[in-house]
């Protein structure tokens, strides 16, 4: 067989190898602590799951409009007026089967060989593997651990020229947890103001997830962006739904066809029942939301207290998602050897560093979506493998 050659240059998820590892380990019987994979570790609320089971005994079981069930992109924009306080209208809202979808429509729509696309590096593994796929070139802006893994606008914007399409922001951020704060967006939403044809996708998939009495600020309440922003969220993180495979974008008016179109071509349309679940979800009591977040808090307080006072460790205290991204450089290891050896020969899952981008190297990522007891569990076993080697 012949496949296409630039599939060569697709690259994947290394938490779900680390997941896979986990489960295999785990059921050959070793006791496997997981703070590999991102999602929470709550159940979905019942009167989410209830909205489903009742969609599907309602009849619900046949394709939607492919961009999602009126209802559902009504309440999409009107949660997004109540938590960003920008309107924007439900033809806009485009509901797809997960947040991913919609970076992989937006990296696909702009991407292709001689184009330019920058994107946060440590920063979600897809967005390189996607610009990488299309034949643009990935062009990265570092975060830096010393900035709370934020970055210099006025470096990203000395990045940019003639052949930039796209820009994506991710915050609050995986792997690092870090958030940009409104003097570096302000900062870099006024130097694009020169550059009006570059397109600009804001990854806010852990927006209801931030700490510390931070509030999260939107791109999409920048007007000189709202016609060339792509927002992207989603129900995965912030009401523990990630197996449900549901998200949306808010696309500019200008895109919304062509985001149609790949849809139909793509998926037709996501899953009528989990469409109901989010709809229940938007609509329903929102005190869960709150309880996870206040929940996830408390195991970050705990966890960067535990990490800081491991050897050969420094962890800068995130302010948002669920992730801790501690410098592994003093242990002497690298963050591949350092990540395989704490699997095998500890049983902690967690992911290098690496595996989101060149310069995640000298790190390892920590999900903190696990019990504070399996936290401590696992830190200590983590302080017991330094200690002796
Ligand atoms: N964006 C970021 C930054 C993520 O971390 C994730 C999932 O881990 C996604 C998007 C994708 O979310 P979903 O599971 O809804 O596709």
């Amino acid at each position: 067989m012949k496949p296409a050659a630039n599939l060569r240059n697709l690259g994947s998820e290394t938490a779900f190898a680390v997941l896979a590892r986990a489960t295999e380990l785990a059921a050959q019987g070793r006791d496997i602590i997981n703070l590999g994979i991102g999602q929470p570790d709550f159940r979905t609320p019942d009167h989410v799951v209830e909205a489903a089971i009742k969609a599907l005994r309602d009849g619900h079981h046949g394709y939607t409009p492919a961009p999602g069930i009126p209802a559902l992109r009504a309440a999409v924009a009107a949660d997004v007026l109540a938590h960003r306080g920008v309107e924007v209208s439900p033809a806009q809202v485009m509901v797809v089967p997960g947040g991913k979808m919609t970076m992989f429509f937006a990296i696909l729509m702009f991407g292709e060989p001689g184009a330019e696309i920058l994107y946060p590096n440590p920063g979600f593994p897809i967005y390189e593997s996607m610009i990488r796929y299309t034949g643009a070139k990935p062009v990265a802006i570092a975060l830096e651990e010393d900035k709370g893994f934020s970055f210099d606008a006025d470096h990203v914007l000395e990045q940019i020229n003639e052949r930039t399409r796209l820009i994506i922001v991710n915050s609050p951020a995986n792997p690092t947890g870090g958030v940009i704060d409104d003097a570096t967006l302000d900062r870099l939403v006024e130097g694009l103001e020169a550059w009006p044809e570059v397109a600009v996708l804001s990854d806010e998939i852990y927006a209801r997830l931030v700490y510390d009495g931070i509030e999260h600020r939107s791109l999409l309440t920048y007007p000189s962006l709202r016609d060339r922003l792509i927002l992207l969220d989603g129900w995965s993180k912030t009401y523990a739904m990630t197996g449900w495979r549901i998200g949306y974008g808010i696309w500019p008016q200008a895109l919304v066809e062509t985001v149609d179109k790949l849809i139909v071509n793509a998926n037709s349309c996501t899953n009528a029942a989990t469409q109901h679940a989010a709809l229940a979800a938007l609509e329903g009591p929102q005190d869960c939301v709150e309880e996870m977040r206040l929940a996830f808090d408390a195991r970050r307080k705990a966890i960067v207290e535990l990490l800081n006072d491991l050897p050969g460790v420094r962890c800068q205290t995130p302010l948002g998602a669920f992730y801790a991204f501690p410098n592994i450089e003093g242990t002497g290891r690298n963050a591949k050897e350092l990540c395989s050896a704490l699997l095998e020969d500890c049983g902690v899952a967690t992911v290098h560093g690496t595996s989101f981008g060149a310069m995640g190297e000298g790190f390892l990522r920590f999900s903190y979506a696990a019990s504070t007891e399996n936290i401590r569990q696992a830190v200590e076993r983590i302080g017991a493998y330094l200690g002796k080697n």
